[in-house]
C-alpha cells in the first residue's frame, strides 16, 4: 500500500532522513521507535506531504504522490495524522470539529456528516461530549476526539506522532486502548511512539530509527527481546529504565514517586515491588541529605529487568557518597531496618573516583 524508496530529507545542511526504504501493506501496524531527534516525526510529515522530501519515491497504491500533479488534499485524506498536541479547533464544539473537514473538504451533507460524528464518538467513548467545547475536556479525551476527527475523514491509513507523549501518565492507557481498538478493526497505521510495551503488543513490525535510516526493523517479539544491532539494543535497553538526576537536597519527593509511580504502571510491576521502590528512593534520599547538602549530587536509575524480573535501584554519585548501611546511628536504625526488609541485596562499591550503591529490590 505505502512503498518508500530511498527517501532523504534536508533542512538546509542537515541531513535528517538519509535513506529511508520501506513498503507497509495494508492492515499492518507499524510501530516507530528511536531516540529523539532521529527523524521520525520528520518521517511521518514526509509521508504526508506535510514536509516536501528532498529525494527518493513514495508510493501510495502505486501512485506516485510525489509528483507535482500529485492532489495533496486527498494525499492527506488518505493519510491522515493525529499529532501529539491535538490540534483541536477551540472555537467549535467536539461535534463541528468532527463535522468541518468532511462538510468543507468532502462536501457532504451536515446531517449525515454529524450522524456518521456521533457513530465515531461513541466508538472511542465520547458520545457524551458532543456539545462540549475542547477546553472542558480532559487531554486523554481531546486525543481521543482528535483520532475521531481523523476518522471521519475516513482514512486508508492513520499516521500517529506521538499520540500520548503530551499526556499527564494517568491518561494514556485510554488513548492507548482507542487505538488498540482500530488495529483489531484492521486499520493501517504507523505509529511513532515511546510507550515500547504498547508498540509491542500493538504492532506487526517494529521499525527502531537512527542515524537516518530505519536502522533496524523487525517483529517486535525479534526488536525489542533480540535486537541484531548494537545501536538497537542500547536504546531498548535504556527503555526499560527510570532515571533522575538529584542536585541538591531540595529535591522534588512527590515528582520522583509519581514517575516511579508510572514507571512500575508501564511495566505492570508488583504491588509490593513498588511499595518498596517508593520505600526504598524515599529512605536513600534522606540518608543522603548531608551528602546532598555538601554539594554532591546523586543519579537514581530504576531499572526492570523483563528477562529476569529483576527490579534494581541504583544511586550513583561522585566521590564516596557512603554506603548509607553503614552509615545508619542509632535514631537512623529503623532507616537500615527497613532497606534490608525491602531489598533483597545491597552492594556498595566505589570505583573510578564514582560510587554506586546497588540494590535488588524484594518485587515478590
Ligand atoms: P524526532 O521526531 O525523531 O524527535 P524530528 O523529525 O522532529 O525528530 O527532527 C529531526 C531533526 O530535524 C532534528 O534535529 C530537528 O531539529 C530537525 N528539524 C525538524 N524539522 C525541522 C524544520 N522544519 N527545520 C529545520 N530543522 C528541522
Ligand atoms: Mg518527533
Amino acid at each position: 500500500m505505502i512503498e518508500v524508496e530511498h527517501l532523504s530529507k534536508r533542512f538546509g545542511d542537515l541531513v535528517v532522513l538519509k535513506d529511508i526504504n520501506a513498503v507497509i501493506s495494508k492492515g499492518e501496524v507499524v510501530s516507530v521507535i528511536g531516540p529523539s531527534g532521529t527523524g521520525k516525526s520528520t518521517f511521518l510529515r514526509c509521508l504526508n506531504l506535510l514536509d516536501r522530501p528532498s529525494g527518493g519515491h513514495i508510493r501510495v497504491d502505486g501512485v506516485d504522490i510525489l509528483d507535482p500533479k500529485a492532489d495533496v488534499a486527498q494525499v492527506r485524506q488518505k493519510m491522515n495524522m493525529v499529532f501529539q498536541s491535538f490540534n483541536l479547533f477551540a472555537h467549535l464544539s467536539v461535534l463541528e470539529n468532527l463535522t468541518l473537514a468532511p462538510i468543507r473538504l468532502k462536501g457532504e451533507k451536515k446531517a449525515a456528516a454529524e450522524a456518521r460524528a456521533m457513530d465515531l464518538l461513541r466508538l472511542v467513548g465520547l458520545g457524551e461530549k458532543a456539545a462540549a467545547f475542547p477546553d472542558e475536556l480532559s487531554g486523554g479525551q481531546k486525543q481521543r476526539v482528535a483520532i475521531a476527527r481523523c476518522l471521519a475523514m475516513e482514512p486508508e491509513v492513520i499516521l500517529f506522532d506521538e499520540p500520548t507523549s503530551a499526556l499527564d501518565p494517568t491518561m494514556v492507557s485510554e488513548v492507548l486502548a482507542v487505538i488498540r481498538r482500530l488495529a483489531r478493526d484492521g486499520m493501517t497505521m504507523v505509529i511513532v511512539t515511546h510507550e515500547m510495551d504498547f508498540a509491542r503488543d500493538v504492532s506487526n513490525r517494529v521499525f527502531y530509527m537512527d542515524e537516518g535510516l530505519i536502522y533496524e526493523e523487525g517483529p517486535p517479539d525479534q526488536l525489542f527481546d533480540d535486537p541484531r544491532k548494537e545501536k538497537t539494543r542500547a536504546f531498548i535497553n535504556r527503555t526499560r529504565s527510570y532515571r533522575r538526576h538529584v542536585g541538591s537536597p531540595d529535591y522534588d519527593l512527590y515528582a520522583i514517586h509519581a514517575e516511579i509511580d508510572a514507571f512500575c504502571e508501564k511495566h505492570v510491576l508488583s504491588a509490593r515491588a513498588r511499595y518498596n521502590l517508593q520505600l526504598l528512593t524515599e529512605e536513600l534520599l534522606q540518608l543522603h541529605a548531608p551528602y546532598l547538602a555538601g554539594g554532591g549530587a546523586l543519579d537514581l536509575t530504576v531499572a526492570y529487568s523483563e528477562k529476569t524480573g529483576n527490579v534494581e535501584i541504583v544511586f550513583e554519585a561522585d566521590g564516596d557518597a557512603g554506603n548509607p548501611l553503614e552509615q545508619t546511628g542509632q535514631e537512623d536504625d529503623l532507616a537500615a531496618v527497613m532497606i534490608r526488609h525491602a531489598s533483597e541485596s545491597v552492594a556498595y562499591a566505589v570505583a573510578g573516583g564514582r560510587s554506586r550503591l546497588e540494590i535488588l529490590v524484594k518485587a515478590a
